[in-house]
């Protein structure tokens, strides 16, 4: 090796230039559009995993064309569970309303639009933005205004009054650019709300690398210190740390919890099990409320 070569892939937050392979993972060639999907079940399962050696964020570089894949990807189960997804998009928007509780909102990586549904509900006006053809068809259907592909292909008249990333930063190549796209879209004293698993998290620990948040569709993997540094990075600054719940179907949760037992062992879930919603909560999530630091820009 080359001496002024860095040692690894550059980190995507601090760009140090240094990384080491903490986790052989899966060959990114073989990887298909589906492999993507929201409501993937393959736990456990994960592109090489790369450590920053100088801020320690965890990363997989050489995934391919993930842009590409969400742009492909079917994910039908995802609007099978849009119930529950609503009510957990609800109970969010209670919470961004304590920050920023009206104006206007943009929910980036906004899938069929359940939460740009929710927010329209709440008296915001929303607008969201996805990749995927399939999930941009089903807002439409829906008629909920979601945009076709990502924040680079949008030009809004305004800045938004909220920003909402929920678990879309741990999906994308390029988080630092995907954060500061968000802070571009903020309004000076709007808010923007991210959230993302916490691979530190208590939860993560003891499942160990069978964490359900371990999957090929996961290309970064924040703690609590990574994400802050990254929308620091960004130009904003935190203002409020919580950890998300979330709201299932039982039967949902049942086929995943059987995830973790030998195929020999799982069974389907019984159909009562449709009929019950279960709100969760494994505090292996953060939720960062982030405003502009310091001067505020111009608009
Ligand atoms: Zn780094």
């Amino acid at each position: 090796m080359n001496a002024i070569e860095p040692a690894g892939p550059t980190c995507w937050i601090c760009a140090c230039g240094g990384a080491s392979l903490k986790r052989r993972g899966v060959n990114a060639e073989s990887l298909k559009p589906d492999d993507f999907r929201i409501t993937d079940a393959g736990y456990g399962m994960t592109g090489d995993i790369y450590q920053c050696n100088h801020c320690g964020f965890l990363f997989c570089p050489g995934m391919g064309d993930v842009l590409g894949m969400y742009q492909q990807m079917n994910d039908p189960e995802y609007e099978a569970t849009r119930e529950e997804r609503a009510l957990q998009a609800h109970k969010l928007l209670a919470s961004v309303s304590k920050f920023k509780s009206a104006g206007a909102l943009l929910d980036v990586g906004a899938g069929s639009g359940i939460m740009v549904q929710a927010a329209l509900a709440r008296g915001y006006s929303a607008v969201g933005v996805e990749p995927s053809k399939q999930l941009v068809e089903q807002a439409r259907a829906h008629d909920i205004p979601v945009l076709p592909g990502t924040l680079d292909d949008q030009q809004f008249p305004s800045r938004f009054d909220v920003v909402a990333l929920v678990d879309v930063i741990e999906h994308v190549e390029q988080p630092l650019h995907l954060l500061r796209q968000a802070a571009a879209n903020l309004a000076p004293d709007g808010v923007c709300v991210v959230i993302s698993p916490d691979v530190d998290s208590l939860c993560a620990r003891l499942l160990g690398k069978r964490w359900w948040h371990y999957r090929i569709a996961h290309i970064s993997y924040f703690n609590r210190k990574t994400l802050t540094h990254a929308v620091q990075e960004a130009g904003l600054e935190v203002v409020a740390v919580s950890r998300p719940g979330w709201y299932f179907p039982a039967s949902y949760l049942f086929s995943r919890v059987m995830q973790y037992l030998p195929a020999f062992m799982r069974v389907r879930p019984p159909r009562f099990l449709d009929r019950f919603t279960v709100p969760l909560n494994l505090f292996d999530s953060l939720m960062l409320v982030c405003r502009h630091h310091g001067e505020q820009p111009r608009v």
